[in-house]
């Protein structure tokens, strides 16, 4: 896979694996119960001077098309169209940032699993683009297996520090959104997009020295992007590269493969 355009071309040789592209009578030819559909979630919202408002948008739908395009045949995947506004009321205060309210996104959810439980699939992974949404789609995914009786699982491309990922050292553990991590992924994937003579390190280091109420630590704490500096963004995107960024997406498609080949073959222990 060399890129977002790599990943274009294997999705338009092969059979599509889109749901939206199959005929009502494919869908009830073609989804059966081992099929694994594929709930890309994005974002638009703010993520600093550099960096425009469309990375998590991009940043889901992409990986969702990438292990879709490499793992869609041997784990029967099959792709919906990416939600690309979501829960960003962290972002609320910078104007151009859409957002859902977390009650009308876990009413989309149960309605988005309302019509899968309509085909015969029995599957339903959440592939999260944007950290702000985790809490309510760990909420979504139960609400959904009890309501409609799927299976439901959440996945992420990239995990932040704040919820058990890593970041660069010179981050601090605060590499959370427009950090080094996010800058060189989104450097890979839409170079274009990118104005790296902008960026600036925004690391809220009085919170390094906290034992527990920090990013990720035992104590967590309500925040708006906003609280820690006028930027907007949470670690230091200035050493991005689109190397480094083209890696950490190769290597996160890859670990969403194998993710997807368990949850194919799940049945809660059940032998
Ligand atoms: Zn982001």
């Amino acid at each position: 896979m060399e890129s977002g355009a790599g990943t274009l071309d294997a999705m338009e040789t092969a059979p599509s694996r889109r749901l939206e592209d199959l005929s009502g009578p494919e869908i009830a030819e073609r989804i059966t119960e081992s099929s694994v559909i594929v709930q890309p979630i994005g974002a638009v919202e703010q993520h600093g001077p550099h960096l425009p408002l469309s990375v998590d948008h991009v940043i889901a739908h992409e990986a969702g098309e990438a292990v879709v395009a490499e793992h869609g045949e041997t784990s029967d995947l099959w792709l919906l169209p990416t939600l690309s506004v979501s829960k960003s009321n962290e972002h609320a205060w910078s104007p151009g940032t859409l957002w859902l309210s977390a009650e009308t996104l876990l009413a989309v959810l149960r309605d988005i699993g309302r019509c899968i439980a309509a085909t015969r699939a029995r599957r339903l992974v959440f592939l999260n683009g944007h950290g702000g949404n985790s809490a309510l789609l760990n909420v979504a995914c139960r609400e959904v297996r009890l309501a409609h009786g799927l299976m439901t699982f959440l996945v992420h491309p990239f995990v932040p520090p704040d919820h058990g990922g890593t970041c660069p050292e010179t981050e601090l553990g605060m590499g959370i959104h427009g950090g080094h991590r996010e800058t060189s992924v989104f450097m890979h994937l839409r170079p274009d997009l990118v104005h790296l003579e902008k960026a600036r390190r925004a690391v809220p280091e009085g919170l390094a020295s906290n034992r527990y109420v920090r990013f990720g630590g035992l104590a967590s704490f309500g925040w708006l992007s906003n609280d820690f500096g006028p930027d907007g963004h949470i670690g230091d995107p200035t050493g991005a590269n689109a190397e480094e960024g083209k890696l950490l997406f190769e290597t996160a498609v890859a670990l969403l493969g194998e993710q997807m080949a368990e949850i194919a073959a799940w049945d809660f222990g059940r032998s």
